[in-house]
């Protein structure tokens, strides 16, 4: 482990004053932007430091077998957020580690964490991914797909649907990121039109790129390695 406590908390007042930076340029209140530390390869230790921080509520995985490894070697009251892909026989145990799972993009996926959720007598928190950037590498419902998905989502009483979660394309043209944060804007605007419902939580934004999400009004950006460094 080559982090030290001082250079994460370091760290996060780097990214905190790149988010106010951008929040100002757009004329937001940073305290409508909350920031998701992204843990996914780090040792508990380094996890322990968010803890340690005090400014952090959450914190954001990207795989299931990591995160039943990990959890339970650190102490203090987090709460974890699935990010990553999840398959559909993996949401039992999905239900069982995480407070919200922001990866939501099939029918298969949403039946199988409610029927998870209902066995477990919760009511799980989601986000539904959407692939706004229509990037063939990238999971996520089709932005044509996403009101279908979230009308069944409303039928299944163990889940909340929150808002929707977007990760822009890899690309040199940055704006390209742009782009699909408004796209995910729109479509989350379209939704609540449509179906008269709050979808507060627009996720979206990484150490890359969160400058154009605060533009296009995120209120949740994930940040991996501006935070701990690149991963190995
Ligand atoms: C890894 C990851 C992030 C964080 O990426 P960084 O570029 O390290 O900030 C954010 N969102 C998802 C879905 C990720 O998998």
């Amino acid at each position: 482990m080559s982090l030290t406590y001082t250079a994460f908390c370091d760290h996060v007042a780097e990214v905190r004053s790149r988010i106010a930076e951008s929040c100002a340029r757009a004329g937001r209140n940073p305290a409508e932007v909350r920031l998701l530390p992204v843990t996914k390869t780090q040792p508990p230790e380094v996890v322990q430091f968010v803890v340690q921080h005090g400014g952090f509520e959450a914190v954001g995985e990207n795989r299931v077998q990591e995160t039943a490894e990990k959890r339970p070697r650190v102490a203090g009251g987090l709460r974890w957020e699935l990010i990553g892909h999840l398959q559909s026989n993996k949401a039992r145990q999905a239900v069982e580690l995480f407070e919200r799972v922001q990866s939501v993009d099939r029918d298969k996926v949403l039946i199988a964490l409610d029927r998870a959720a209902g066995e477990q007598g919760r009511r799980l928190a989601v986000l539904l991914q959407v692939n706004a950037g229509n990037d063939p590498a990238k999971f996520g419902v089709d932005p044509e797909a996403a009101p279908a998905l979230l009308e069944q989502a409303l039928q299944l009483t163990h889940l909340r649907v929150e808002g929707l979660m977007t990760i822009a394309p890899l690309s040199d043209d940055p704006t390209v990121a742009r782009r699909t944060f408004a796209r995910l804007r729109e479509i989350r605007d379209d939704l609540i039109k449509r179906f008269d419902l709050p979808l507060n939580e627009l996720s979206m934004g990484m150490s890359g790129d969160l400058d154009a999400a605060i533009a296009e009004g995120s209120t949740l950006v994930r940040v991996g390695s501006a935070l701990f460094g690149a991963r190995g």
